[in-house]
Parts: structure tokens; sequence; C-alpha cells
């Protein structure tokens, strides 16, 4: 293990698991209990509101929700990568992760053609799928 310069205060420290110096690690863990204590009491809030409410800043609380353990008993939603919709799993919201085949999409037809298209999309699906496997 060599010399690092810490990502949040630039020091120099002996390098370890946590990637951050020692008085860094303290703080992130100060913050992340602060967060999970609020979480224990609202069950759900926005990335923003962990961030209004106990001064932690985002990218710690990013961090334990790329983490995915701490808070998977809780519904934490946070900005797309992408458009910044509110999103509660992945970095993308499932238009952006559809990405592509949406950018293609037709625009929605009238509804009194729905019941026809739908008709139509199932012969589609059924193409496909025997196609497919
Ligand atoms: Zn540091
Ligand atoms: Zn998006």
């Amino acid at each position: 293990m060599g010399l690092k310069n810490c990502p949040e205060c630039g020091r120099l420290f002996v390098e370890n698991a946590s990637g951050l110096c020692p008085a860094c690690y303290e703080q992130v863990e100060a913050d992340e209990i602060k967060v999970v204590d609020y979480l224990r009491n609202a069950r759900k809030a926005t990335l923003q509101e962990i961030h209004d409410i106990t001064g932690v800043k985002e990218n710690i609380i990013m961090r334990m929700l790329r983490r995915g353990r701490l808070l998977s008993d809780f519904a934490v939603s946070y900005p797309c990568e992408t458009c910044g919709e509110l999103i509660t799993e992945g970095r993308l919201c499932s238009r952006c992760s559809k990405g592509f085949t949406d950018q293609i999409k037709k625009p929605a037809e009238p509804a009194w053609n729905v019941s026809d298209r739908k008709e139509s999309q199932k012969t589609h699906e059924r193409m496909y799928s025997n196609k497919n496997r």
C-alpha cells in the first residue's frame, strides 16, 4: 500500500480500503449515520431532501446509494444521470435506459387508432418472439 492523495481533502495518506484519509473516513462514517438515522424516520426521501436536512454532501449520499447495501430498506429517489428525472434504482430512468429505441419511436397515435395498433403490435410481438427463440 502506497501513499495517496485523499479525494476529499487532498492530504496525503496511507492507502486503505475506504480510499479516504482517516479524518475524512471518520467524517464520512458520521455522515452515513446521519443519513441512515434520517431515513429510519422518513423511510422515503429524495437525494435533495436528505442533503437539505442532514447537510451531508450529495456525493456521499450517492456513494451510499451506489453501494446499495445501506439503503436497500428505504425508498430514496435521486436524479437520472441523463435527464434529471427522479429514480430509485440504477443510474438512468427507464426512459433514458431504453435510450435508442425510444428516440426512434413514433409520436403517439390518436386514441381511436389505439386498439387497432394494439392488435398489430401483438402480431408483431408474436412474429418477433418466434424469431428470437
Ligand atoms: Zn481527507
Ligand atoms: Zn432520464
